[in-house]
C-alpha cells in the first residue's frame, strides 16, 4: 500500500481544503477506498476522514425527505419515512452488500463507488482505460459477461454497481454538493457521466468538493414504488439486471411512471422512453412489455452479455407487473 497521510475534518471548510490537494480523497466508510487501496488501484497520498462532519440526519423536510451523506446505509432502509415514502429506496439498499457493510458504508461512498469490472481491480491486467487512461479495454473482447450494454464506449463498458443510485435516478433525487464556492444541487441522473473517452472521469464532481446530502421529492410513483434486483446467487452480490419503478394509478391506468435500470448501464439508466410507453396506458401486460423494449432498444451487448438484453425486458416487466398487482 502506498504510504498516506490522515486527516479527521472536523468540519465542511476543513474537509473542503485538506481534500482540495492533488492526490487527496475522503474516506467514510472505507468499504470500497481501502478495498482498493490494499490492491494499489487507488493511491491516494491524503485521505480526508470525513466521520466527524454533521451529515448524517435522515430527517422530513417540505415536500420531500433530506438524507445525510454520511448516514449508514441500513440506517437509511429502515428509517420508517424512507420505506413508506419512497420503498424503492430501502429496498435497493437492503439487496445491497451484506449487513456488516451496510452498517459502515455511507451513502455518499455509496454513489462514488468504483466499478467491479475485473480488469479495473487487478493490476494484472494491464489494459484499463478507467485505471489508465489511454491503456485499452480488457473487457471489449475479454470476459464481459457482467458488462453494460447500454451507454458504453469504446473505451469501456464498465457497469456502475450502485443499487441505490439506480432507485435515486428514477425518482429524481437531487444531490447536494458542497466546495469551496459554495454548494451545487445536481439531479442524481446527471451525477454519474457516461465514459466516452474519459471513462476516468466518472461524475460531476469538482477537486475537493464534498457530497453533503441527497433529496428525495414525494410523489404519488415514489410512495408506490419497488427495486428489484437479478444477481447470481441470493445474497451478498451485485446486479445482473435490476430495475426501480414507480406507479401512481388512477383504476387500472397509468397516471405516471418512473423506470431505471440497474446492471446494464455504464450509468444509473434512468429510461424516460419506458416511461413515455407506460404513462395514461392501462396496467397490464402489453403495455409492460412495451416499456421494456422501449427500455433496451438502444441495447448493444458484447459477445458474453447478449443474454442481459431478455434478461433486464423480464426484470423491468416482472416489475412493473408485481407492482401493479400490489395496487389492486
Ligand atoms: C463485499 C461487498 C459487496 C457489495 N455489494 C454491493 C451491492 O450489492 N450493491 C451496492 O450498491 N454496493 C455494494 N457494495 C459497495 C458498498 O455499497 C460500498 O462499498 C459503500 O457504499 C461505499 O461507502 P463507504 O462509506 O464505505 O465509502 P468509502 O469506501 O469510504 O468511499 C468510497 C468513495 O467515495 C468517496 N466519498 C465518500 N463519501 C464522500 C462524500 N460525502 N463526498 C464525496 N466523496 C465521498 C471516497 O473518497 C471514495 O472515493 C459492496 C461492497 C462490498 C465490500
Ligand atoms: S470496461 Fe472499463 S473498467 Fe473494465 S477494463 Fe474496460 S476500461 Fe477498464
Amino acid at each position: 500500500m502506498q504510504p498516506f497521510d490522515f486527516v479527521h475534518a472536523k468540519d465542511d471548510a476543513g474537509a473542503i481544503a485538506a481534500a482540495s490537494r492533488d492526490g487527496s480523497k475522503f474516506v467514510a466508510g472505507g468499504t470500497n477506498l481501502i478495498d482498493l487501496m490494499k490492491s494499489n488501484v487507488e493511491l491516494p497520498s491524503h485521505l480526508v476522514d470525513i466521520n466527524g462532519l454533521h451529515h448524517a440526519a435522515i430527517a422530513s423536510e417540505s415536500g420531500g425527505i433530506r438524507i445525510g451523506a454520511l448516514a449508514r446505509m441500513s440506517d437509511v432502509a429502515a428509517d420508517a419515512n424512507v420505506r413508506r415514502r419512497f420503498p424503492a429506496v430501502s429496498q435497493a439498499l437492503l439487496a445491497s452488500a451484506s449487513p456488516q457493510v451496510r452498517n459502515m458504508a455511507s451513502i455518499g461512498g455509496n454513489l462514488m463507488q468504483r466499478t467491479r469490472c475485473p480488469y479495473f481491480r487487478e493490476l494484472l491486467f494491464a489494459p484499463c482505460n478507467k485505471r489508465n487512461p489511454g491503456s485499452g479495454c480488457a473487457a471489449l473482447n475479454g470476459d464481459n459477461r457482467r458488462h453494460a450494454i447500454l451507454g458504453g464506449s469504446n473505451a469501456c463498458i464498465a457497469t456502475h454497481p450502485s443499487d441505490l443510485a439506480v432507485a435515486l435516478a428514477a425518482f429524481d433525487a437531487v444531490i447536494t454538493l458542497r466546495g469551496k464556492s459554495g454548494d451545487r444541487h445536481v439531479k442524481a441522473t446527471d451525477f454519474h457521466l457516461l465514459p466516452g473517452d474519459t471513462p476516468h472521469i466518472e461524475h460531476d464532481l469538482r477537486p475537493g468538493e464534498l457530497i453533503v446530502s441527497v433529496f428525495l421529492p414525494d410523489a404519488p410513483h415514489a410512495s408506490r414504488s419497488s427495486y428489484l434486483k437479478i444477481r447470481d446467487r441470493a445474497s451478498f452480490e451485485f446486479a445482473v439486471t435490476s430495475a426501480a419503478v414507480g406507479l401512481d394509478l388512477a383504476g387500472g391506468t397509468i397516471r405516471s411512471a418512473r423506470v431505471a435500470l440497474g446492471g446494464v448501464g455504464t450509468k444509473p439508466w434512468r429510461s424516460t422512453a419506458a416511461e413515455a410507453e407506460l404513462i395514461g396506458k392501462a396496467a397490464n401486460d402489453a403495455t409492460f412489455r412495451a416499456a421494456a423494449e422501449a427500455a433496451l432498444a438502444g441495447a448493444q451487448p458484447r459477445q458474453l452479455n447478449r443474454f442481459k438484453v431478455e434478461l433486464a425486458k423480464r426484470t423491468l416487466v416482472r416489475a412493473l407487473g408485481d407492482l401493479a398487482g400490489g395496487a389492486a
